[in-house]
This record gives structure tokens, sequence and C-alpha cells, in this order.
């Protein structure tokens, strides 16, 4: 077999710059498809080859750039490309961590990592490619854990959304929101608007929704639309009602299969179809026709309605201005109108000081931050049986790694067998049963009696 990769994985790798998951499961990833039998695909040259050609395509770089910016002579890239040099391990880390791709997107271009699209590097903004560096990593994990039979206790059902058929993408997205609302049994507005979606996205639709503080001017959402591994990325650094409408545009990408597999939203303008589609999928999701029309009938086309919908939706006042123009009930000028006054103009028209006072509460509501649950349940079971380390778990529950390996440790097998097992034992005597009050009911710890002198 020509061209077949020559791996060593006694070899020092390359250390990855970035604090995400690359390169941390590689070696053990390679050691799995060493002894699958999975190797001939992979170490076959060619292909291995012909992908890092088509990925380096995709980035908009030359042979020359990645050559000498990975350190390769340009003749041994090129042979390489062709097919008809080895590779060295290193030399896929290099070229991996250029393109910012999974080493395993050029192993295996079938894989999700594979499929994922590359980003432009030609005009991108370094914000936007730690993003989408972001899902690619979390793409990995999810690969890594595939492999090894840890997979998400509910199935994807993102497929079972209607397709496309010769309607307008209006009625289409018209459908697509009716399907949503049928599956997700959207709960009653309230505070908790944004928790209640995110937990019926994972637990009724098998998406994994992830809300993380990204850095300084990141996108405000992202997503991965295949539905190997549907997973929804949400900035922290925003309001919860400007998060909801990421979510649910975020939702909108996942559910209209656009043909992409990815998506990085730095903002929500409409300039393509299909950030169209998942704008007008998330205003009608959120703000459904019949709750405004009962509201402008209730209250009339007076201030205190604005107020009324804005709590009743938990949607931002500019989206809220948004979904008024699509539904017609003000025109451009009006629409420009209440843009000008904002919300600090409605909360100061309004004369009810109750109203003025929740009004205020809602909008400026924080975002918490929340894991996956899906790949985080996952992760951990990888972590239990050494199928991966500790880091990307203690990534996805933000800890440091240390203290929760020590936590998890502290814990041990035994005491999991003690939860999954009766953990009813005999009553204790009553000397016993009464000193269960003397401990600290947050810590368990036994609570030293105070004196006072
Ligand atoms: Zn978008």
């Amino acid at each position: 077999m020509s061209g077949a990769i020559a791996i060593r994985p006694g070899q020092r790798c390359h250390r990855p710059r970035r604090g995400e998951f690359f390169f941390r499961f590689f070696w053990g990833h390679l050691y799995f498809l060493a002894g699958s039998g999975h190797t001939g695909a992979v170490v076959e040259g060619a292909s291995v080859g012909g992908q890092i050609r088509r990925l380096r395509e995709h980035a908009g770089f030359t042979a020359s750039k990645l050559a000498e910016s990975t350190g390769l002579d340009v003749d041994a890239l090129r042979s390489l490309e062709d097919g008809g040099q080895a590779f060295e391990a290193g030399t896929i880390f290099r070229i991996a961590e250029f393109l910012k791709v999974s080493p395993i997107a050029i192993l295996e271009p079938d894989s999700l990592p594979g499929r994922l699209p590359v980003a432009t590097r030609k005009n991108g903004d370094g914000v936007s490619d730690a993003t989408a560096w972001r899902l690619a990593s979390l793409a990995e994990l999810h690969h890594v854990l595939r492999i090894n039979g840890h997979l998400a206790s509910i199935p994807a059902r993102i497929g079972e959304a209607p397709q496309r058929t010769s309607q307008t993408w209006q009625e289409h997205i018209d459908g697509l929101v009716q399907w949503a609302n049928a599956q997700l049994e959207f709960p009653t507005p309230g505070a908790n608007r944004l928790v209640d979606l995110a937990s019926a996205i994972e637990s009724r639709l098998g998406v994994d929704v992830m809300v993380e503080t990204r850095e300084k001017g990141a996108p405000l959402g992202a997503s991965i639309t295949d539905s190997e591994f549907p997973f929804i990325l949400v900035n922290a650094d925003q309001s919860a009602p400007r998060a909801l409408f990421t979510l649910a545009h975020e939702l909108g990408h996942m559910l209209n299969q656009d043909g992409h597999r990815s998506h990085v939203d730095g903002h929500f303008g409409g300039s393509t179809d299909n950030e169209r589609s998942a704008n007008a999928f998330a205003a009608a999701f959120l703000m459904p026709e019949t709750d405004i029309e009962e509201i402008i009938t209730k209250h009339g086309r007076d201030v205190k309605s604005l107020a009324y919908m804005l709590l009743q939706c938990s949607v931002s006042y500019e989206t809220l201005i948004y979904r008024l123009h699509n539904l017609r009930h003000i025109n451009t000028h009006g629409r420009d109108q209440l843009k000008k006054a904002g919300r600090a103009g409605l909360i100061h028209a309004l004369k009810d000081d109750d109203l003025s006072r929740t009004l205020i509460a809602a909008l400026n509501t924080k975002l918490a931050r929340r894991p996956p649950s899906l790949l985080t349940k996952r992760c951990w079971s990888g972590v239990v049986d050494g199928t991966v380390s500790i880091r990307p778990l203690a990534g996805l529950l933000d800890e440091d790694p240390d203290d929760l390996l020590e936590k998890i440790n502290s814990a041990g097998p035994e005491s999991t067998k003690a939860i999954n097992g009766d953990y009813s034992s005999p009553p204790d005597t009553d000397e016993a049963a009464l000193s269960a009050y003397d401990v600290d009911p947050t810590t368990l710890q036994r609570v030293e009696e105070l004196t006072y002198s």
C-alpha cells in the first residue's frame, strides 16, 4: 500500500495553543482505529491527501501558504496531497491546527468532523473562527464518544421535520413552526422561557443546547445542524430575551435543513434566504400571531399592549418591533418611530409603575450558563470508562479539571453503587436519629456548638 501514514504514537505531539479539545483524545482514537480493522481506509494516503487538498482549498489557502505555515516543503506537501508520500502523525496535527479542523476531519472524511464546513480564512475574523473551532471540537468529542459506544439517550429527531415541497418559503416556515409547537409543547410564557425551551429541545428533539461564555465580541449563536449530532450553542453574553431569540433562530436553521451542516451567527441580518427563514421561524415561534392579536384586541394599540406583549413572549423590544412590522401591525415609518423611542422610551411612557418595574426586570434578566445535558451525560460515562480524559467534561461543566477529578474520585464506584442500588437500611436508634439534626443540611457536616462570651 503506497502512501500509507506512518503513525508513531510514541512521538511527542504538537502542543495545542488553544484551550479546546483537539489532540487530547487523538492518540486514543488512533489506537482505536488500529484495533478495529478500520485502518485500511484511514491510512490510504490518497484519500487522506485528497482530503487535505479539499480542506485547504475550501479554506482558501494555496499549497505554498499551507506548506510555509506548517514547516513543510511545498513539493513534499503536493506529493502528500497526491497520495504519493507517507504522512507522519505530527504533520497531520500541524495541518489540522492550521486549517482549524479536527485531525479526524483529515483522517476520516466521512465522519461528522470531516463533513463540517471549513471556515474560509481569507476574509475570516478571528472571533467567528474561535466559535467554528469550538463547534469542531464538540463534533470531535461526539465522534470519539460515539465510536466508543457512548450514544445520546434521546435520538435526534430533526430529520422528522416536514421537508419543503412546492410551497413558498413562508408557507414552509409556518409548517415548521406548527411542527415544532406540536413536538415541543412549548410551555406557557414566563420568566424561565429560555430554560424551558432549551430543556424541551433536548428532551423532545434530542438536540443538545449549551449556553456558555465566549470571548468578547463572539457570535451570538451557532449550531451544528447535521442530524448525527445536532447541537445549539448560545453565547451567554446577552440578555435572556435576546438569547431566547438566538436559541429559536438556531432551531430554525436546524429544522429548515438548508444543506449546511453548521451555522455561526454573528448577527441576525437577513441577508440570505437561510437567515431570513431562521429569523421568520424564530419570530413566528416565539410571538404567535394569535397571541399578538389577542393582546391588541384586549388592550388596543396602547403603549401598555407593547409591554404585555414583551412580558408574554419574553422577547427583546427590538424583536417585538420586528415581529409587529412583519405582521403588518405597523408600517416602516411606525417601526422606525418605535425603534427611535427604544425600550427606554417605552418604559418612560408607561404610566403604570408596577408594570414598568416588571418589564425592566424581565428585559434585563441575565443568562445563566447551561451545559448541554445529552453530551455531558455521554462524556461523563466516557470519563468513567476511560474513553476520554477529564478535560472535555470539565470544559462542558466549566469546572477546573483537577477539582472535578477529585470530586469524581472521592465519590468512587462504591458510592455510585449505593445510589444505584437500594439505599434503605435498618432504622437508627433513637439517639442516632436525634443526632441526625446536628449536621449542617447544606454540607452534612457536624456543626460545632457556637458559644458567645
Ligand atoms: Zn443564522
